[in-house]
């Protein structure tokens, strides 16, 4: 009987435990490798965000005194294609657009660690569903992708919607604008270190405004994105040319700028 009782016991508390300690698990879903092991990549059971609707679109903000501005709506003339070529984006009123075909453009400057501002709206009338919908990326160090794409009413899966670190964390919320409109990404990204043999001293990490709401936290990157992949860290150069992608679709930019960090 009393064996009986300590087994009831063990077993009621158990659960209450397990009562309190589930629920808290799932909200400190962060971004770390720990809880990314549990999803496989590009889960369709993944959990999308809520959605958040963010406060009114404000003009665009001038950058501040010592930012270097990649884009000015004026030109390309701080852009190359990947073979180095002048960047063949379409540039109109202050935005530059993708023409699709004519391939991704990076930086001619290369990037580590840094503070990067970068404003982009995706088409209108809007074209396509998942994947297939305004679909484009800013790539830190050309490696590390926060994925652009119309994540207004089109569901995808969560590590590939607008704002996620592609391939590995879904935003922590859904704070896409309607597509045509202007939105905002303001990124802290501390480049990974290597040492000299090239193993890898600390990862990258990302922490992400999306139109001013918090949607990465310090998290800790796996390797570089890909898709279908989550290739391990290969040593690189400290700096590397910020990228954007040519994914087929006419997403535009404008308001680029980026502060250099350490
Ligand atoms: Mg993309």
């Amino acid at each position: 009987m009393r064996k009986k009782n300590f087994l009831a016991s063990i077993l009621f508390s158990s659960l209450v435990l397990a009562f309190f300690t589930f629920p808290f698990l799932f909200a400190q879903q962060k971004n770390s490798k720990e809880t990314l092991g549990q999803w496989a990549i590009h889960d369709p059971e993944r959990p999308l965000p809520p959605i958040v609707i963010p406060g009114p679109l404000l003009p665009p903000v001038p950058p501040p005194s010592d930012a270097i501005v990649l884009f000015d709506g004026k030109n390309l003339f701080n852009w190359v294609d990947s073979k180095g070529q002048p960047a063949r984006w379409k540039v109109e009123g202050d935005y530059m657009e993708v023409v699709p075909g004519t391939g991704n453009i990076q930086t001619k400057m290369g990037f580590g660690s840094c503070q990067l501002h970068i404003e982009w709206a995706t088409p209108y009338p809007p074209k396509g569903s998942g994947q297939d919908r305004g679909n484009s990326g800013v790539f830190l160090m050309g490696l590390y992708e926060v994925q652009v794409l119309d994540s207004y009413e089109n569901k995808t899966y969560a590590d590939g919607m607008a704002g996620a670190i592609y391939g590995q964390y879904p935003p922590l919320v859904n704070a896409c604008r309607k597509p045509g409109e202007w939105q905002t990404y303001d990124i802290i990204f501390h480049a990974p270190k290597f040492d000299a043999e090239g193993k890898l001293l600390e990862p990258a990490r990302m922490t992400v405004f999306h139109n001013g709401i918090l949607i990465h936290d310090n998290a800790e990157l796996t390797g570089p994105t890909a898709h279908k992949a989550r290739p391990p860290y290969k040593a690189h150069a400290d700096k590397l040319p910020l990228m954007l992608q040519d994914h087929s679709h006419p997403v535009r930019f404008r308001n680029i700028w980026i502060r250099e960090l350490e």
